[in-house]
């Protein structure tokens, strides 16, 4: 999508520019005290509170021009600048060589040690900022600074990092604040792209969560688009987006009780930070048209072309080493898997010579139903075979595990955008080699589990043998 940031008319208080900070006070949209420390909780960070936290600045009113305006002007940017260098500097605590994102798992700061170099690397940046104010602070610059202040743990990862900065960047006091970094602010109040529903209640591993591949398609797109200036600055725009944000980020058991309201806290947060303007009848002609969430609905499925499936090529990397013998000695303990159930495979379209092979306990069109909606890709089966559409197998996390580590030399792993996973499922085989695969180790399950003492053959060959000839070896002596 094109970046329209620098192509909008803006009618009164323009955003500012590509850096910070370099001209005097202007900006309507500054607030003056430090909102929060970035870390807040969904319920400390409701509209409410920021709303009484936060005064937006009001220009400069002085009816008399100061004597010196060029003096007072570099002045105040020195300042600025000197004001964001030091926010940066005490939320990226790099000087004590600390990682500065805060551990998932414990809530608290994760602290890993960094190179020695970034420090140097560090201080090289902030001496440009410095010695250039009129350059500033850019977007590529704080993403930069973050990338060097993060463990190699959290360097993939620098969102929450990221928000904290930009909001203590954006609540201290300076001079105007450039359009990006008004967007990763609304960035970090907006939640982060992601495949499952917003609501809590959810247990963790409930697969209703999901949302489905079309929505999180929708929300990638929402979430860009709710940082342009003509739609975050426009209030009719603005809602709309939201809502159609609130609908595909809520599964349906949930979209009905719980989006509106997180829609009308995102909303009233934006407004805190960033008033709306005029609406632009040059830019927007059809007013109405705005105002209708299922016409702008319409337009981003148009925009996302999401008509129908995804039948583009997958984008897939090679999948590591295989875990084969391993999977069949997990699938091997006596209570993994469900006793009873089904082995599948298919393929889809856009992507022939790649089929998946898995396991359900459901029946295979409900697990295949899934895969549709989740993945938003429709599954053409392939096994069970229609003669025998119902066809059960005895452990089939098992028999499953035996197709994958027999075609292991063939598996791909899959980019998922649509619920954004990697699939590792998938194998570089034809149609007619994951069939009989399947059709054999089915077959073998079927004679196998009358056997007495079968597992413990089973255990004895897998510790026994090496890998190579392991799968033929169990094929014929148990
Ligand atoms: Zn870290
Ligand atoms: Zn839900
Ligand atoms: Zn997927």
């Amino acid at each position: 999508m094109h970046d329209k940031t620098n192509q909008i008319p803006r009618p009164s208080s323009p955003v500012p520019g590509p850096a910070l900070p370099i001209t005097p006070p202007s900006s309507p949209f500054k607030s003056k005290t430090v909102r929060d420390n970035g870390l807040q909780t969904p319920q400390q960070s409701r509209a409410s509170r920021v709303r009484r936290d936060l005064e937006p600045r009001t220009p400069p009113t002085s009816p008399h021009t100061p004597p010196d305006r060029r003096h007072t002007g570099e002045q105040e940017a020195r300042r600025a600048t000197f004001s964001a260098i030091e926010t940066l500097k005490k939320c990226l605590p790099v000087h004590r060589k600390e990682c500065a994102a805060v551990a998932e798992s414990t809530k608290t700061a994760c602290k890993i040690t960094l190179p020695a170099r970034n420090i140097s690397q560090f201080d090289e940046i902030l001496a440009r900022i410095s010695d250039n104010l009129k350059g500033g602070l850019s977007e590529q610059t704080l993403n930069d600074l973050v990338t060097l202040a993060l463990c190699h743990i959290h360097k993939g990862r620098p969102r929450s990092t990221l928000d904290k900065v930009s909001r203590l960047l954006f609540t201290a006091p300076s001079i105007d604040t450039p359009s990006w970094l008004v967007a990763k602010v609304i960035q970090s109040i907006v939640p982060e792209l992601r495949a499952t529903c917003l609501s809590n209640g959810h247990s963790p591993y409930d697969t209703t969560s999901m949302v489905g591949g079309r929505n999180v398609h929708i929300t990638r797109e929402i979430l860009k688009r709710v940082t342009e200036p003509d739609i975050f600055r426009d209030d009719f725009q603005l809602r709309a987006y939201l809502e159609v944000l609130g609908e595909s980020m809520f599964c349906g058991l949930h979209r009905e009780e719980e989006a509106p309201g997180r829609v009308a806290e995102w909303f009233s947060e934006i407004r805190v930070i960033c008033p709306s303007i005029e609406s632009n009848p040059a830019v927007h002609p059809a007013k109405d048209f705005r105002a209708d969430i299922a016409a702008i609905k319409r337009l981003e499925h148009r925009r996302c072309d999401l008509t129908g499936y995804e039948i583009s090529p997958f984008i897939h990397e090679p999948p590591g080493k295989s875990k084969g013998i391993q999977n069949i000695k997990n699938a091997l303990k006596p209570k993994s898997g469900p006793a009873k159930g089904h082995v599948y495979a298919y393929e889809v379209e856009g992507n022939a010579g790649l089929v998946k092979i898995g396991y359900s306990k459901n029946t295979v069109q409900v697990r295949l139903d899934q895969h549709a909606l989740v993945c938003n890709r429709l599954p053409k089966k392939l096994f069970p075979l229609s003669e025998s559409p119902d066809r059960e197998v005895d452990h089939p996390l098992l028999v499953e595990a035996l197709c994958h580590a027999e075609l292991s030399r063939f598996q791909t792993k899959v980019d998922c955008e649509a619920c954004l996973r990697k699939h590792e499922e998938w194998f570089n085989v034809s149609p007619e080699s994951a069939i009989v695969t399947l059709q054999k180790w089915s077959g073998w399950m079927d004679r196998t589990k009358s056997k007495s003492n079968w597992r413990q053959a089973l255990e004895k060959e897998l510790n026994l043998r090496d890998t190579e000839g392991l799968l033929m070896e169990i094929y014929d002596n148990i």
